[in-house]
């Protein structure tokens, strides 16, 4: 089987060349190629001789992802692809267009197996980790897209299908790639990885020291409820995660995002609100809120508009910064926690 330029770091795809007694230079015009110029074919590659690029092509396939639907907000402003991979099952990316910026949310797994009770990847279950290329590549398509219309992408966010930590190392590497300044040259504080709280990763992004920001789906401010609506915090409960979260708050000097998303009559009360006012106490963190998305199988509502509201005072009034996060795509499913590849 031939292998995938996306899943290569430059300096792999550099012992490729060198491998094929190929000048080293050879390896930067590839990488120009696929990052820059975000060419998928060989013919495109006419700065190669006719003999290289024919034994690219023997040994290697530029990306494993085939577009089989795309479905458009009705404000123009969500798009959400379905890509079918090389062994038939099926992720999805959603890009949501601002005014100011570009912002991709990419998945790290086929499905999740963490079950959170509200999320429709959960509903799911786990299929299996994507790898460094097709992580990659959905950045790549999607920058691709974006340039092709005269706009260029901004913000990465592991919000899509699958835990990111539980696939640490193609999950980092695939940002390292994107990172590379002789390629798509993206800020790492572009990134942001998006976690369910699960702490060993965590400890391990700590020690790691990037720039690639963190967000936790907390979700509930007492075990109880939190692990009856999010079940890996029986193994990760919130005083263990809280104390990682300070660790790396300490460590990196950043400031981690905690995401709650309100569902009426069950995380939105007022008790929750103080009692989430109370763990960040004195903490560099931000506090991102968002009405549930509607998810088929899951009976709970989104929480009424004055009672978010409510909710986001009594932080605010803490000294808590907080925000109300718009909810985008919800007519195509694209919301957050809505992506299952059934679904379309
Ligand atoms: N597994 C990671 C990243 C993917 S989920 C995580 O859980 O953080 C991305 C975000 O969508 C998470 O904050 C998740 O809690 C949230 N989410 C899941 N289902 C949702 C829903 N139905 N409505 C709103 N947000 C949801
Ligand atoms: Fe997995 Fe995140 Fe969905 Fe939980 S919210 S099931 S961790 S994708």
């Amino acid at each position: 089987m031939r292998s995938n330029l996306f899943d290569l770091e430059f300096a792999e795809l550099s012992e490729v060349i060198l491998d094929w007694n190929e000048p080293a230079y050879r390896a930067q015009q590839i990488w120009q190629g696929i990052y820059q110029k975000y060419w998928i074919n060989s013919l495109e590659f006419t700065t190669l001789p006719l003999a290289l690029r024919n034994k690219l092509d023997r040994h290697f396939v530029f990306g494993t992802l085939n577009p089989e639907k795309e479905l458009q907000s009705n404000d123009g402003l969500t798009k959400k692809i379905l890509y079918r991979l090389h062994d038939k099952s099926a992720i999805e990316t959603v890009l949501m267009g601002y005014a100011d910026r570009n912002t991709v949310c990419i998945s790290s797994q086929v499905g999740c197996g963490m079950g959170c009770n509200f999320c429709a990847t959960g509903n799911m279950g786990f299929i299996r980790n994507l790898s460094r290329g097709e992580i990659v590549e959905q950045v790549i398509k999607t920058a691709a897209d974006l340039g092709q219309n005269g706009k260029s992408l901004t913000n990465v966010v592991f919000m899509g299908m699958g835990e990111p930590l539980n696939n640490y190392q193609p999950v980092i590497d695939a940002v390292q790639i994107l990172n590379d300044p002789k390629g798509l040259g993206m800020g790492k504080r572009r990134f942001t990885i998006s976690t369910v709280g699960l702490v060993p990763g965590i400890k391990r992004f700590t020690e790691e020291n990037t720039q690639i920001n963190l967000a936790i789906s907390l979700h509930a401010a007492d075990d109880v409820l939190r692990s009856s609506i999010v079940p890996i915090n029986r193994k990760y409960p919130i005083l263990e995660l809280m104390a990682a979260c300070r660790q790396y708050i300490q460590k990196t000097n950043r400031r981690i995002t905690f995401e709650w998303a309100l569902i009426d009559g069950v995380n939105d009360t007022a008790d929750q609100a103080r009692k989430l006012s109370k763990l960040v106490e004195g903490m560099l963190v931000h506090v991102n809120l968002i009405q549930l998305n509607p998810v088929a199988h899951y009976g709970g509502k989104p929480a009424k508009d004055d009672q978010a509201r409510k909710f986001q005072k009594i932080l605010t009034d803490a000294g808590i910064a907080c925000t109300i996060r718009l909810r985008r795509g919800i007519d195509i499913q694209a919301g957050c926690g809505q992506l299952a590849s059934e679904s379309i």
